[in-house]
């Protein structure tokens, strides 16, 4: 059943309202697309798990606003029956549907599952281009929404890093996670910067 546009709206999220006071900036939109296999998972509680904590570190990040908004029931986007296809076919088909126009947009398509096995043969559980404003990304681990989103904002593996509290957990984009560490829930240092770069570049009017 199609949502009214009108409680779409009103969960669009703006957070750090707070400009740069030296040139005005817009803020970052970011389009969530649940499939529609997640009828039955409300966006609120996508939006308490999986996206809070993303945005806690992204406050940390920078001071450009970010526009949460779900979209659901999109023919051709949230139907895309990406288990009977490649992850990059999955990814292909979104960012053909869904594609951005501007830099200071960003798509995202949600599941519930991971995708299956990439070209390499390794379960994916979520795929984004450096730079390119769309990402698929899988409710079955709790860091690949940041880890997607960060790719989308130039954020890389190399830069990723494990970190010590004194236990080691993975930091937002680090590659090949491991079930027996913890989440960090932040991005590297040099992925930080590379996010605040991008976003000071792609927000300015
Ligand atoms: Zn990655």
């Amino acid at each position: 059943m199609a949502r009214p546009f009108l409680a779409s709206l009103l969960f669009c999220m703006t957070i750090a309202l707070q400009a740069s006071p030296t040139w005005a900036a817009r803020s970052l939109v970011v389009t969530i697309f649940p499939h529609d296999e997640l009828a039955n998972v409300s966006d609120e509680s996508i939006h308490k798990d999986y996206v809070q904590p993303w945005l806690e570190e992204m406050r940390k990040i920078s001071n450009h606003s970010i526009e949460i908004i779900f979209k659901r029931d999109v023919a051709g986007i949230t139907d895309i029956p990406y288990e009977q296809m490649s992850p990059e076919e999955t990814v292909n088909i979104f960012a053909k549907a869904a594609h951005p126009q501007f830099r200071w947009q960003k798509a995202i398509l949600l599941a519930r599952n991971p995708f299956g096995l990439n070209s390499e043969r390794i379960e994916t559980f979520g795929l984004a281009m450096i730079g390119h404003p769309y990402a698929i990304a899988s409710l079955a681990a709790y860091s690949t929404l940041g880890h997607e989103q960060g790719h989308t904002m130039n954020a890389t593996h190399e830069a990723a890093e494990l970190r010590y509290t004194p236990w080691p957990c993975e930091s937002y984009v680090y590659p090949n996670r491991n079930p027996l560490r913890s989440n960090c829930y932040r991005y590297s240092d040099q992925n930080r910067a590379t996010i605040s770069n991008y976003l000071d570049k792609a927000l300015r009017n």
